[in-house]
This record gives structure tokens, sequence and C-alpha cells, in this order.
């Protein structure tokens, strides 16, 4: 007889597989979401002219994570990770206020 417990134990390593399998076939990272949390305190946006530059002063016009010394994207390309949104990608057209200009 298979009690729920026992169901539930052969349920969960399932689950852990699935994700495993799901993550190394995945076909890369994913697209950071502007409304994820810790991309909405960095005030991320995809497109660095909807920055809310009343909210992140800091921004400047022509910043871009293109630019930026976090930004793991190859010259050129339209997306590439960032460390600061757990390596999700970013566009290189994008900012947020962790944007530090590369040296
Ligand atoms: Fe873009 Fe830099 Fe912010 Fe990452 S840290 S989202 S590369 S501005």
């Amino acid at each position: 007889m298979t009690t729920r417990r026992t169901f539930l134990f052969r349920l969960i390593p399932a689950a852990g597989l699935a994700v495993a399998a799901g993550s190394s076939f995945a076909a890369g990272p994913e697209k950071a979401s502007e409304t994820d949390p810790t991309a909405a305190a960095l005030g991320y946006k995809a497109d660095a002219s909807k920055v809310d530059k009343a909210k992140f002063p800091k921004y400047a016009a022509g910043q871009a994570c293109s630019s930026c010394t976090l930004y793991q994207g190859k010259a050129g390309e339209a997306w590439g990770p960032c460390p600061a949104l757990a390596n999700k990608l970013v566009a290189a057209k994008g900012w947020c206020s962790a944007y530090a200009k590369k040296g």
C-alpha cells in the first residue's frame, strides 16, 4: 500500500531530477525580469531610456549595461549575463543603479 507519506518521498527526488534536467537542457540563462524583486530594487530596465530618473538620479543618458563593468555579454550582442541579477540576461541597452562604467 502506498501511503501519502511514501508517495511524497517518491515524488520529491523525481521533482529534483526534473529541475536538474530542466536546467542542464535549457537554452541558456533566462532574461532578467524588471519586476523581479532584486531587479526592481536596482531599478533595472531593459530599455535604459525607461529608467525612473526621479528615483535614480545617478542615471546619465548614454549609460547602458553594455558599458557597465559587470556586464558579461560579448560586444555587439543584445543580451548578456549580469552577476548583479543572478547571472540572468540583461539587455545591452538596459541599465540599473549598480551601473559602474567600464574602466
Ligand atoms: Fe546592467 Fe550593470 Fe546593472 Fe548589470 S549591474 S543590470 S550590467 S547596469
